[in-house]
């Protein structure tokens, strides 16, 4: 490896940069991870593991504990449209973040990852390699999420339109869970979202327009207004705004994956699946040598995401909201195949 320090560099070690991480080892690269955090990192999201993301988890050799999720339910005032996950799909799970982040952390350490606490800034590079946080090295990637730096370094970042920006915000109650299906809420101001991560403990996740005020925003919701008096079991959490926009996922010797390559919403909630699957792809596409064909596959593995995601967040700012939970539930072999392709 004359001249590098290693052969990869990842920069953020949120789910999907380790995930990158452990991939890269696994083809047999030298990698370091640059993350500023230490300890399990937390993040606002709804910790739903869309069927898809756990045989990807498992081949990388993690398996996370949490509560199987076996389908969708869309639910408002009285009525509900639900979805269970064919067994061609499989299950999810829900999984706290902690968690997540402590399986991957440890798988890995075990596979001689190494971790620089520091975080990425200027980027420079050659035909050659990449020098970035006082490293050199024959590939970076960037995975440093929604607000990624890397992005703005390479020049592809485009500018998100400041009209309807949409943002999340997240908190746990010690409740036991009360169904195997993901929940999601429509009142006329959020989606919320109910996931079970463990046997005495939902999360809630809320979607919406700046400036959510959370307990305001549950007590709008005649189902999980009793929630106001249950104990949380962790601090309020934000992110966003969540649309961010790209105008190509790799220039150089840099490749973008997970949030920071762009993303449309977590309206599907299913940021975790794509993200394996890009980082898959990353990996696969250095390794050959080919760090261009990586955009191809991008494409293809955000697809539906781009496409759905996008309209299901179109209808949801439209006079068709009050509508959805219905037509959902009319329609039920079209919701139920709008949730299968999400979750594979
Ligand atoms: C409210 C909400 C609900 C969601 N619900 C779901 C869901 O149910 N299911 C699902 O699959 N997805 C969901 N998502 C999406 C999911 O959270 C993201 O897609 C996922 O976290 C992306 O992982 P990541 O590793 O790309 O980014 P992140 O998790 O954001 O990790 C990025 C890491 O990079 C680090 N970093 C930042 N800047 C730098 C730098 N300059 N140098 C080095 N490191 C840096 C950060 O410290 C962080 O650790 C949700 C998102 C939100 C906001």
């Amino acid at each position: 490896m004359s001249g590098f320090d290693v052969d990869l560099i990842v920069a953020g070690g949120g789910p999907v940069g380790l995930a990158a991480a452990i991939e890269a080892r696994l083809a047999g690269l030298s990698v370091v991870v640059a993350e500023p955090r230490s300890g399990d990192i937390d993040k606002a999201c709804g910790e739903g593991l869309m069927p898809g993301a756990l045989p990807r988890l498992k081949r990388l050799g993690v398996d996370p504990s949490g509560m199987p999720l076996r389908g969708v339910s869309y639910r408002t005032r009285g009525r509900h449209a639900d979805h269970r996950f064919t067994a061609a799909s499989g299950e999810g799970r829900g999984v706290r973040r902690t968690e997540l982040h402590a399986a991957l952390h440890a798988r890995a350490v075990e596979l001689g990852v190494a971790f620089d606490e520091t975080k990425v800034g200027p980027i420079s590079q050659d035909a050659a390699s990449v020098t970035a946080a006082g490293m050199r090295a024959r590939w970076l990637f960037g995975c440093d999420g929604l607000h990624s730096t890397v992005r703005r370094e390479i020049g592809v970042e485009l500018p998100a339109s400041r009209r309807g920006r949409r943002f999340g915000v997240r908190q746990h109650f010690a409740v036991a869970p009360w169904s195997d299906l993901i929940e999601v809420h429509w009142s006329g101001e959020v989606e919320a979202y109910v996931t079970p991560v463990a046997p005495d403990t939902v999360g809630i996740a809320l979607l919406g327009r700046r400036g959510i005020d959370f307990a305001r925003a549950l007590a709008g919701i005649p189902e999980l207004a009793f929630l106001l008096d249950a104990e949380p079991a962790s601090t309020l959490r934000g992110a966003g705004p969540l649309r961010q926009r790209t105008s190509r996922r790799h220039r150089g010797r840099v490749l973008l994956v997970g949030d920071a390559s762009g993303y449309v919403d977590a309206i599907t909630g299913e940021g975790l699946r794509l993200g394996f699957a890009q980082a898959e792809a990353a990996v696969s596409a250095v390794a050959h040598g080919l760090p261009g064909g990586y955009e191809q596959d991008w494409m293809s593995i955000t697809r539906d995401f781009r496409v759905l995601t996008s309209g299901l967040v179109a209808a949801a700012r439209s006079p068709l909201r009050p509508a959805i939970v219905p037509l959902a539930a009319a329609l039920p072999r079209v919701y139920g195949g709008v949730v299968e392709r999400l979750a594979r």
